[in-house]
């Protein structure tokens, strides 16, 4: 434990004045934890970060004092709920840089987003023949809900090639393009590669010949300023245990003139105007597309965090990760019998890399001994696996409350898993 403190107080040293990185890690209760003895290193953010104490208690408190059902109830309960949910939307509205509440759409998370507007947009508007543009770089999220859309319409995928680094390769995104596209969906940030993709130039390409475009926030919204307004994107999907809110809640961004053309994606209670036996209204935006009970807490907790994120400003957490990302590089790179996958110019949050000779679940088992946290595997990034030629690979992702000192400890680990092996 001691090693640890003596970590966090040269940590304190370091911090410049703007960014005090000890002060941060005291707002994450987990990461007080010991695993099997050891501090907790978690660089697993790629896959769903830590809350802070303000977001555990606006859970508490929720349920403590304000658990109601929202919109139909006249008492004060159901009418405190629903203003927190509804100004919990106008959070998300304002962080993103959406011209309207009612673009926010609260799902379960970037898959039900990307789903949503699969089932909605897609069967309205995609038929036989036509094409949809999406990249080799996409999380299974951001492939499946295309395929089998496709399927379904006689419609055709269309990849976008990544060169070594990982990087997209952008005059054959233009290439691509003809008559028959009527979609792009491509991933901001590469969740197994770190790239961070110009998708401010793709949507101005596609918006030149009316093809919308969908971004995969997922792996940006926690990381980089992200204003749709600017991007000019016309969805842009994202979830809350991303970007240290719960699970179970995300965002649906549409364009207004989008979301009003597509019909429901399912039906129920909240999504109508009225019902008969015959017909049935549908409700105005949002609510048309968010059917039955949301998840009022999770909405909720998700603003939290995001006020949490504000007060300490998102550049600010762009900059500083950006310097530890590029620590970890400089770190990791070198050390003998390791590959790094996914080396882009514009790289965000992660670091991923196969060791020769040993199977990256073996590297995983061994951090974990030493209090470790990273990711093995594909990580639902099956065809880049493919493009690399590997099976896998060891992904360490950070989030702004990790240090250079945990990296050291990592890349210490990692000389011993090599040790072992050889
Ligand atoms: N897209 C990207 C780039 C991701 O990294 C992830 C999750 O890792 C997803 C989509 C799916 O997110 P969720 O499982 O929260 O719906």
């Amino acid at each position: 434990m001691n090693e640890f403190k003596e970590i966090l107080r040269e940590t304190e040293i370091s911090a410049n004045s703007t960014f005090d990185v000890s002060s941060i890690r005291n707002d994450f209760p987990i990461l007080q934890t010991l695993v099997r003895g050891k501090p907790l290193i978690y660089l697993d953010n790629a896959a769903t970060t830590q809350k802070p104490q303000a977001v555990i208690d606006k859970i508490t408190d929720y349920y403590t004092s304000g658990n109601s059902n929202i919109h139909r109830g006249v008492h004060l309960l159901s009418q405190k709920a629903t203003k927190e949910y509804e100004d919990s939307r106008k959070t998300i509205q304002q962080f993103i840089g959406a011209a309207h509440p009612e673009e926010i759409i609260f799902t379960r998370g970037t898959t039900e987003s990307i789903n949503l507007i699969a089932s909605a947009w897609g069967r309205q508007n995609i038929g036989p023949g036509d094409e949809i543009i999406i990249s080799h770089m996409e999380h299974h999220s951001n492939i499946v809900p295309w395929q089998m859309l496709c399927k379904e319409k006689g419609a055709g995928l269309r990849i976008i090639p990544i060169n070594d680094d990982g990087e997209l390769i952008y005059d054959e995104y233009l290439r691509l393009i003809n008559e028959k596209t009527k979609l792009v969906s491509v991933v901001h940030v590469s969740n197994s590669l770190g790239t961070v993709n110009p998708v401010k130039d793709i949507i101005r390409e596609a918006h030149k010949y009316n093809i919308p475009v969908i971004v995969d926030g997922a792996q940006s919204i926690q990381h980089l300023e992200v204003d749709v307004k600017d991007l000019d994107c016309d969805f842009f999907a994202f979830s809350g245990h991303k970007i240290y809110g719960p699970t179970g809640i995300g965002v649906l961004y549409g364009k207004k003139q989008f979301l009003e053309e597509m019909p429901p994606y399912q039906g129920g209670g909240d999504m109508i105007a009225s019902v008969s036996f015959e017909d049935t209204t549908f409700n105005e935006l949002p609510y048309k597309f968010e059917a039955g009970t949301p998840n009022i807490a999770g909405a909720i907790a998700l603003a939290e965090a995001v006020k949490y994120l504000n007060n300490i400003g998102i550049a600010r957490i762009a900059k500083y990760e950006s310097g530890l990302l590029d620590y970890a590089i400089d770190a990791i790179g070198p050390v003998s019998g390791i590959r790094l996958i996914g080396t882009a110019r514009n790289k965000s949050s992660t670091c991923s890399f196969v060791l020769d000779g040993v199977h990256p679940h073996d590297i995983g088992t061994m951090l974990d001994v030493d209090g470790i946290a990273v990711r093995t595997g594909h990580h639902c990034t099956e065809p880049v696996m493919k493009r690399y030629g590997v099976p896998a690979t060891t992904r360490a992702s950070i989030a702004f409350y990790n240090t250079k000192e945990e990296i050291n400890v990592l890349v210490k680990s990692i000389e011993k898993v090599i040790k072992m092996f050889s």
